[in-house]
């Protein structure tokens, strides 16, 4: 499904990946883990499309990514990633849209009561289907990160990109997420990629654990060294685990 082929990232003349390649399968759980500034974000901005690698290149079915916003990816931050100002049900309808107009100004009759249909069976499928018009402040933590999952998977998309989705949330909240995960991936097929800083979820909910790590690749410029795939584990799961 996506493949990365010796890709670096450089910021200036600073390293932040190196020579990682790496193929993932369609129907895989990703799960990425590592130290801060280990480049994870960034790995996922490439994977989303919002980021060009110096060196290397991205595949999606073998072909160059093709720009940010593309139905096939969803994605979900730790935090802000719903709109304040729009409720639950507004949120999931802009995320029909991907940028520019919202959805609902350039769709009229059929078209939109579909889409409307679309997302409240969205917010179904996360538990939110009597808070459709509910705000984002209204709501816990553990709510509004349902409502940007429904956010992102109301277009379909087939790779799902979680960035520390869960890291916010209290405990007892972060069980009920990884339930509603393992369920939204196997119900929708989807290809998921979720960094977290957490291993045991890592290795809970993941069929592969990668780990990403800095090294220095240089002793004579010690400020140059980039992270790449220590680790990379597959797990023999095909099947949710147990909950
Ligand atoms: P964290 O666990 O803290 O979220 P991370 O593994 O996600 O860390 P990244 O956000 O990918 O790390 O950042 C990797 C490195 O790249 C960091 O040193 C960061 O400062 C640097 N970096 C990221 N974006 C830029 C940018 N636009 N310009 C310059 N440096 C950047
Ligand atoms: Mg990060």
């Amino acid at each position: 499904l996506l493949e990365l082929r010796n890709i670096w990232v450089e910021y200036g003349d600073k390293i932040v990946l190196e020579r990682v390649s790496l193929q993932l399968d369609a129907g895989s759980f990703v799960a990425v883990v590592g130290p801060s500034g280990a480049g994870k974000s960034t790995f996922l901005r490439l994977v989303l499309g919002q980021e060009a690698p110096t060196r290397g290149q991205v595949l999606l079915d073998g072909r160059a990514m093709p720009a940010a916003c593309g139905p096939d990816r969803g994605v979900v931050f730790q935090r802000y990633s719903v709109f304040p100002h729009l409720t639950a049900l507004g949120n999931v309808l802009f995320g029909i849209e991907c940028a520019g107009a919202p959805l609902t100004a350039r769709l009229f009759g059929a078209r939109r009561r579909a889409a409307r249909d679309r997302a409240v069976e969205m917010l179904a499928a996360v538990g939110l289907d009597h808070s459709l018009d509910v705000y984002p402040a209204q709501m816990s933590g553990g709510m509004q990160q349902r409502l940007a999952i429904a956010q992102a998977l109301v277009k379909h998309p087939r790779i799902l990109l979680l960035d520390e989705p869960f890291g916010a949330l209290d405990p007892g909240i972060r069980l009920d997420m990884h339930a509603l995960i393992t369920r939204l991936w196997q119900d929708h097929g989807l290809t998921i990629v979720m960094v977290t800083h957490d291993i045991g979820e890592a290795f809970k909910l993941g069929t592969r654990v990668l780990a990403f790590d800095k090294r220095r690749h240089d002793p004579h410029a010690p400020h140059r060294f980039g992270a790449t795939v220590t680790y990379d584990l597959p797990l023999d799961r095909k099947t949710p685990p147990p909950p």
